[in-house]
Order: C-alpha cells, then structure tokens, then sequence
C-alpha cells in the first residue's frame, strides 16, 4: 500500500481546524471586497435565481480578473436576469456581450445549459454540488462546488487556482500541484476544512485571502488572518515547518516522528520512509527548499509547456459604404473550435517559415476563391504584424488590405459575411485580437 503522506501536510487537529475558520471568517467580514454577484447571493430570494446569479460569475471569472468581470457582469444580468431570459437569446447576442472577455465558448456552453435547466429541469437549478456537476454541461466540480456552496449552502469545498496556492503554502506541499495526486489530498483538505454553519463565505473567504493577500510573488503575510497556521510562514522565519501535535519532525519527510495514541505512557514511533522524495506532497528531492524564495517556494509546478506559435494572413477588405465611409467585410467563423462563431476579417492559417511572396499569393487565392472574382497577389498591400498571446497559442496575424471598387458577391456556400462600418465591427462579436487588427 501507498505510504500515507506526513501528518504534516493535513490540518489534523480539530481545534486548529476551528481557530483557522474562524480567523478567516472573522477577516472576510472586515475585508470582502463589494462585488455585485455577493451581493446577489446574499439577497435574492429565488433560489434559481440565486444559483443562475453565482453560476454566471463564476463562469466569467475562469481565467478571468474580477476588474475585468464586474461590468461584463453587470451588463449580463441587466440584459439576461433569469435563466428564462438567457435560454431565450441567440448564440450571437452572447458572443456579441462576451466579445473581448476570451475563452468565447465559455459563454456559448453557459447558454447551451441555461436552455437545458429550462427544457428539461423545469426551470430549476440542481440544488447540490453532485448534481450540478452531473446535469450541467460546462460545469466542473470547482463551479458546482461554489454554486452548491455560496448559493445553497451545501458544506462542500473548493479548489481554483487561488485555493491551491494557499493551502500549499499553509501545508509547505511542494508536489507537482497540477498532478492528479496532489490535486485529491487539496480536495480532501478543502472538503475537511470548509466551515459547516458558513460554507459559501468560508469558500468565498479562501479564495479572496489568495486574490489580495496570498498573492503569487509578494504575500503580505505580516496582514495575514491565518498566518499561525501556516507552515511555510514558520519555515521562512524558523528554518523549519511548525511543529504539529503528533509529529515531533518531519526532515520534509526523511524522517517522522509520531507520539502513538492509546493508554498509558506515550510512545514515540519513528518512521522511516526510504529517503527524502518518498513523500508525495513534499518537493521533489531535487528541487529543494530556496531561501530566497521564501513561502514563494510553494506551490510547485511542473514546467508549462511552451505555447504553440502560429501565423495567420489575415486581409481588411474595404469598401465605400452607401453613406459614403468606408465598410469593412468580416465572415464568421466555424461554430466549434478556437474562437468559435465570432467573426473576422477573412483569414487563412500559414505554415511557419513561407517567403512573403508564397504567404501574399496564399491570401490572394484564398480571397479569390471566397469572393468568386480575380484577386492579384500584387494587389494586397502589407500592413504589419499583429501578436496576440492565447493561453496556449502564440499567434502572429500577417495584416494586408484591400481597397475594393463596386461591390462584391460572395459565394454563398463559404461562410457567412457582412460588410460593417468601424462602429458595428467594434459592436460585432469579433475577438479581442481582430480589434488590434483594424
Ligand atoms: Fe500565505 Fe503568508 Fe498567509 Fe502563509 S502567512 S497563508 S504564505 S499570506
């Protein structure tokens, strides 16, 4: 069997549990920061309602700052208040709101199951986070989990980005934290420690202290709530984790010793596992404590992958518009993939390395073959280089243009298209890289 991780890496004394709780709790009270979907959850009645308000936010706030979030949010539920309204609109009217919040087919699934609530669950959010998690499409344990916790109630942890940084660091787990493993024992911790009376806000409350103060490169620990619970904190200062109440040592692991439970006079049972590294949730052997690191030591990743890098030509065709300003052609994209269903600029992915001559003459027939009418590579004049960094895709849009007389026919079995003025290209659902284009 898999040797048990240290007691170390747990919260295993109730009463650290409780005092830990209740600092936290005590600090988000004084501290929360005033967000409109807090103050949703704290007010509306409907339950629906309540779940549908906490569901949006946290939908948006994958990958995504709160500053960014809030008036995307605002403007969400002005326009979509109730599930009802939101399965009622059309894909475009959600691209179109969510143009420039990224990760476009968040908003795309959020409509898919807001229209299966209605359809098949009468209209009624599931009301636990097993059941969100399983009926929903797009919604992955850590939104159940908040949506059960904050909205209903349920005491059920969680684990974003933000969780995972402060109980690495409030347990000095140095493991890989993307690994599967490390990944269960933040499940179980999360789950173990979730206030029972106080859920949500005990959540909300985790997930606020790694926004504002346990932040990745300079935490403000000298103003953190639960600074005595925190082993790295005590390593940074003491050279070495806290002691806890059954674990005399931990020589990250070498070496445990545990005062045995039972009657009689304690006995103390060294354990010796094979050598540093054994441990599952310490560092790896190799990569050992950094003092100048400090508690920015945890948590640990594995390298990230460098991100792919692409090339796309990408061409403005202009035209005079009937009020005499120029109008731009845009064609959507397909309805699965990268960007999917926004529109652009017509565009074809390159191959790395082309001469600009071979790239040009690409575009050219590319354009040709979508307008149905000659196009001379000659003719498109290169504007520049436009970079816009996905999370896993660098890409480079080669930008020509086009200047047209008389109008255009497009073949209607390519995409669709329409001709737009500066204002409706920017109004449009277009992506925040296309708007660095025109
Ligand atoms: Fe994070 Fe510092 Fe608080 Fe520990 S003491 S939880 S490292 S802010």
């Amino acid at each position: 069997a898999p040797t048990p991780p240290p007691t170390r890496h747990h919260f295993s004394d109730p009463a650290e549990v409780e005092a830990l709780r209740g600092n936290l709790l005590a600090w988000y009270d004084r501290c929360k920061r005033d967000l409109p979907w807090r103050a949703l959850a704290a007010t509306e009645p409907d339950a629906d309602r309540r779940g549908y308000a906490v569901w949006v936010s946290e939908i948006m706030l994958q990958q995504t700052q709160v500053a960014t979030v809030i008036d995307y949010y605002n403007r969400w539920m002005q326009k979509w208040p109730t599930l009802q309204a939101l399965a009622q609109a059309s894909l475009e009217e959600v691209n179109e709101l969510w143009a420039g919040l990224g990760y476009y087919s968040r908003g795309k699934r959020l409509q898919e199951a807001a229209r299966k609530v209605v359809s098949e669950l009468g209209g009624h959010m599931p009301r636990t986070a097993e059941a969100l998690q399983k009926l929903l499409p797009g919604v992955g344990r850590y939104t159940a989990g908040a949506i059960a916790s904050i909205s209903y109630g349920q005491a059920t942890g969680v684990v974003d980005g933000n969780v995972i940084r402060v109980l690495c660091r409030l347990r000095c787990i140095g493991a890989d934290s993307s690994s599967p493993a490390v990944i269960d024992q933040l499940w179980d911790m999360a789950n173990a420690l979730v206030d029972r009376s106080r859920p949500g806000d005990f959540n909300q409350a985790l997930m606020e202290l790694g926004a504002t103060v346990c932040v990745p490169k300079a935490p403000l620990c000298g103003e953190c709530p639960v600074k005595q619970h925190c082993q790295a904190r005590c390593r940074k200062l003491f050279g070495k984790p806290a002691p806890v109440p059954d674990v005399e040592d931990c020589g990250e692991c070498g070496k445990i010793s545990v005062v045995a439970p039972g009657p009689g006079p304690a006995a103390t049972v060294t354990l010796v596992l094979a050598g540093a590294g054994d441990c599952p949730l310490c560092p790896p052997a190799t990569e050992p404590w950094d003092s100048s690191l400090g508690v920015t030591n945890f948590p640990r990743k594995a390298a990230k992958k460098q991100p792919r890098a692409m090339r796309t030509a990408t061409c403005v065709l202009e035209r005079r518009g009937c009020r005499g300003g120029p109008e731009y052609l845009i064609v959507q994209r397909p309805s699965s993939g990268l960007l999917a269903g926004l529109w652009e600029f017509p565009s074809l992915p390159l191959a790395q390395d082309l001469q600009e001559e071979k790239e040009r003459e690409m575009l050219a027939d590319h354009l040709q073959a979508l307008m149905g009418q000659p196009v001379a590579a000659k003719g498109l004049r290169f504007i520049g280089e436009v970079i816009h960094i996905f999370s896993h895709i660098h890409q480079t849009y080669v930008v020509y243009s086009l200047p047209l007389d008389g109008d255009v026919t497009l073949d209607p079995a390519s995409s669709p298209s329409r001709w737009v003025t500066e204002e409706e290209f920017h109004a449009s659902a277009v992506s925040t890289a296309m708007k660095k284009v025109l």
